[in-house]
């Protein structure tokens, strides 16, 4: 699995781009930059975009990429997959018809670029040889995060936004190879982060002691740069093997 960060952090400026995770080229964990990074070519081999929330900086890229595949004449779906309450939100408050035209019915029909996938939290989707499982996490709107498990049992969970919570380590119960997960705040806003549903670095200490076996390899993302050098140093100071602040656009194999 390889796995390219085309956005990682929690604002967006010219050198800042939102969370946008793309596997093996084709399936994307969020979208908040697509159009904004990938060349029309790249664009162009997206099939499957799994959406852990319907807040603006994860969902950006759908618009704007549906527009590229039409304006481009290129016969293409995308596959849109998340939980019933993002989807009803993608369809309702972005792709309908006022703040961008529903590409769900454009081209009309069978053909229509976007098409909308209802998943249930727990459930394995296989996809591109993957298996792709959706888990609950603490959010300020309803969210999940994805568990993405090759065929030789390599497992990546990417968390999205998240604030503390038992139950989705409980509940995933399987060794994490890999793990994306979301620090946005420095420590000393803490008590904005608990409200957020989102991580400081001393809350992601608790959150990982809550997981039974530690992931070989933690990335951190959806820091806020504004505060991205204080996160880095609090981070150092928890001395956490094979942790780190992701920094904008690399490649992580699986
Ligand atoms: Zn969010
Ligand atoms: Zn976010």
């Amino acid at each position: 699995m390889k796995i390219k960060v085309l956005g990682s952090s929690g604002a967006e400026f010219p050198k800042s781009h939102l969370s946008s995770f793309l596997i093996d080229d084709k399936i994307l964990l969020d979208a908040g930059s697509i159009t904004d990074v990938l060349s029309e070519k790249d664009q162009m081999k997206i099939k499957s975009i799994f959406v852990t929330h319907a807040h603006l900086d994860h969902i950006k890229g759908i618009p704007f990429l549906a527009d590229n595949i039409l304006i481009g004449k290129k016969k293409r779906r995308v596959d849109i997959f998340s939980i019933v309450p993002v989807i009803k939100a993608i369809k309702e408050s972005l792709l309908n018809d006022v703040l961008w035209p529903d590409f769900t019915k454009i081209p009309r029909g069978l053909g229509s670029i976007l098409r909308l996938n209802k998943l249930k939290p727990g459930e394995p989707v296989k996809i591109e040889g993957y298996c792709v499982i959706a888990f609950k996490v603490n959010h300020a709107v309803p969210a999940v995060g994805y568990l993405v498990e090759t065929p030789k049992k390599k497992r990546l969970f990417y968390s999205g936004d998240t604030g503390p919570t038992d139950r989705t380590w409980e509940e995933i119960a399987v060794k994490i190879d890999c793990l994306i997960l979301d620090v946005t705040f420095p420590n000393k806003m803490e008590s904005e982060a608990k409200r957020t549903g989102h991580l400081t670095p001393g809350l992601l200490r608790k959150e990982l002691s809550r997981i039974r076996t530690m992931p070989e390899r933690i990335y951190i993302t959806h820091a806020k740069p504004q505060y991205s050098k204080t996160i880095a140093s609090e981070l150092k100071r928890l001395k956490i093997n094979h942790l780190r602040l992701l920094q904008g656009r690399e490649s992580i194999e699986l």
